[in-house]
């Protein structure tokens, strides 16, 4: 942190700032320039907690130079990390694939969604049992009846398991059953909800939020991690912009700039970065280009029937084509060496 003094700031100010810093264990360095003065911090920034150095008589105001996260930064941990999901790996190569209807909505829905999915190649079974729903009066899930569905449905395919959980309250039970805890966008900056599923064991798919910089999305990953929960994979899914065309704008420059600020591994989520089925086979296509480690997308056994983002699900048949493409699409990148690896 660099501290930008006033430029009619005296003697006794720069003096004042300098102890307050000393006073927690702290260095201060001053840079002399032509109009002002510039008093730098050196140390371990949480020592300034306490502080309110803009408050202090002669600051003109107090800047930010170094990043906020470090378990999550690439500067910290150069290598890039595999996420290991009970023996599927997310990162380090591997194209993986997370599928299956927005909400779990019955036992035959789940089962037959389930067996497509695997049919077709994915590795991950998706689907809500707790639904953050815009609207208190839709479909709100099935809660743990949802959950022993989805773990019937991995005895049954040996897909395993992603599911959101929306409340620190539930975040045991979902740990149970589940094999990967979704943090889903509206949740992005519950920060104990963060820090309750970097107390488990179990890793975590952290969704990006509706309107979240990508300083403030790692900085969530930093949370989880802080607990000591090292897993965590990030998901673009869209933020907000003045576009109404399409349900978000999917950034797929995330993949790029999360690769080259963290270490760990990245998917794109097309289904709720768009809202549109159609537009997810080639934004899926896009996001591999990319460099994302995986994809999860909505398929439905029938997505008119969908009691939620029945218009953004593929039918079945849409599914399985676009998972022969990718398959195709990412065997061509990898031969041709035009694969995204370093950034
Ligand atoms: C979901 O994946 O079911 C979901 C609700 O997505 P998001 O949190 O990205 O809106
Ligand atoms: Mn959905």
């Amino acid at each position: 942190m660099v501290i930008i003094m006033n430029a009619d700031a005296t003697a006794e100010n720069i003096k004042n700032v300098i102890e307050a810093i000393q006073d927690v264990g702290l260095t201060a360095q001053i840079m002399e320039g032509a109009q002002q003065k510039i008093v730098g911090v050196i140390g371990d920034k949480s020592r300034m907690g306490s502080l309110a150095i803009d408050a202090m008589d002669g600051v003109e105001k107090t800047v930010e130079i170094s990043k906020s996260y470090k378990l999550a930064s690439r500067e910290f941990h150069p290598q890039s990390t595999v996420v290991d999901v009970d023996g599927v790996k997310i990162g380090g190569g591997n194209l993986v694939v997370m599928a299956g209807p927005c909400a779990v909505e019955s036992r035959e829905q789940l089962f037959e969604a389930a067996d497509l999915v695997k049919k077709a190649g994915a590795q991950f079974l998706r689907g809500g049992a707790y639904k953050p729903r815009t609207s208190p009066y839709s479909f709100q899930g099935l809660e743990e009846t949802g959950l022993r569905y989805l773990a019937e449905a991995r005895e049954r395919t040996g897909l395993k398991i992603v599911t959101e959980v929306t409340e620190v309250e539930a975040v045991e039970t979902v740990a149970k059953y589940a094999d990967m805890l979704q943090i889903g966008a509206r949740n992005m900056q519950n920060f104990r909800l963060l820090k309750e599923v970097g107390r488990t064991d179990k890793p975590v798919l952290l969704k990006r939020g509706l309107a979240a910089t990508l300083n403030e999305w790692l900085n969530a990953a930093e949370y989880i991690m802080s607990e000591g929960n090292p897993n965590v994979v990030f998901c673009e899914r869209g933020i907000r912009t003045y576009e109404t065309y399409t349900r978000n704008t999917l950034d797929l420059s995330a993949v790029a700039a999360i690769k080259h600020l963290s270490h760990l591994p990245i998917i794109v989520d097309p289904s709720h970065g768009t809202g549109k089925w159609r537009m997810v086979k080639p934004m899926a296509f896009a996001a591999v280009a990319a460099g994302a480690d995986g994809l999860m997308m909505e398929m439905h056994p029938n997505p008119a029937k969908a009691l939620s983002d029945g218009p953004q699900s593929l039918t079945p048949e849409n599914f399985s084509q676009v998972m022969q493409g990718l398959q195709q699409l990412s065997a061509f990148l990898h031969t041709s060496g035009l694969e995204i690896t370093t950034l």
